[in-house]
C-alpha cells in the first residue's frame, strides 16, 4: 500500500486505528508525559511502492540504529506478510537482526513520535533505510534520532 511521506489525514483502517488507539494508550501508560500523544495527528512515512520513485542516499548509521530500536516497539501485527517490492528475490517477511535477537519485518507498523506528530511507518522502513538507501524526510530522520526505545 503506497502513501506518500507525510500525507495528512487517516491512513489507517478503522480496526489498525483502533489498534493504533491501544498503542497510544500504552504510551500514555507507560510515559509520564506521555498523555498528549494520544492527540496527535498520525503522518505516514516510508509506504513505498515500486511504482513511485523514493529519495535516496547512503544511510546514516546513527538512523539505522535507531530504526532497530524502534522495531522493540512494532504494534499492528497483521495476518501475513508484505513483501518488499525492492529485493531482486522477494520474500514474504524480511529477517532482520537487532541487539542479537532476529525478527522478521513486513507484518506490523512503528510509530515515531514527533514535534506535534506521530509518524506511522511499515516496520520495512528499516530495511528500506539500510538496505535500499530510501531517504526519509529530515523532520521523521530529526524524531528518528530523538527516539528512545520503550520495551525493555
Ligand atoms: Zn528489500
Amino acid at each position: 500500500m503506497y502513501i506518500a511521506d507525510l500525507t495528512p489525514g487517516p491512513v489507517l483502517s478503522d480496526e489498525e486505528r483502533a489498534r493504533d488507539a491501544a498503542w497510544l494508550d500504552y504510551l500514555a501508560s507507560v510515559t509520564p508525559d506521555a498523555a498528549f500523544l494520544t492527540k496527535l495527528p498520525v503522518l505516514p512515512v516510508g509506504w513505498l511502492d515500486k511504482e513511485h520513485p523514493f529519495p535516496t542516499e547512503a544511510p546514516d548509521p546513527e538512523v539505522v540504529y535507531k530504526l532497530g530500536q524502534t522495531l522493540w516497539d512494532r504494534e499492528n501485527f497483521m495476518m501475513g506478510y508484505h513483501v518488499c517490492e525492492f529485493c531482486e528475490v522477494p520474500s514474504p517477511g524480511f529477517g532482520v537482526t537487532v541487539d542479537n535477537v532476529p525478527g522478521i519485518l513486513g507484518s506490523s507498523t512503528i510509530l515515531v513520535p514527533g514535534d506535534g506528530v506521530m509518524y506511522s511507518c511499515p516496520d520495512l522502513v528499516f530495511h528500506y533505510v539500510r538496505d535500499h538507501h530510501y531517504r526519509p524526510p529530515d523532520e521523521f530522520l530529526r524524531a528518528v534520532r530523538r527516539y528512545e526505545r520503550r520495551r525493555k
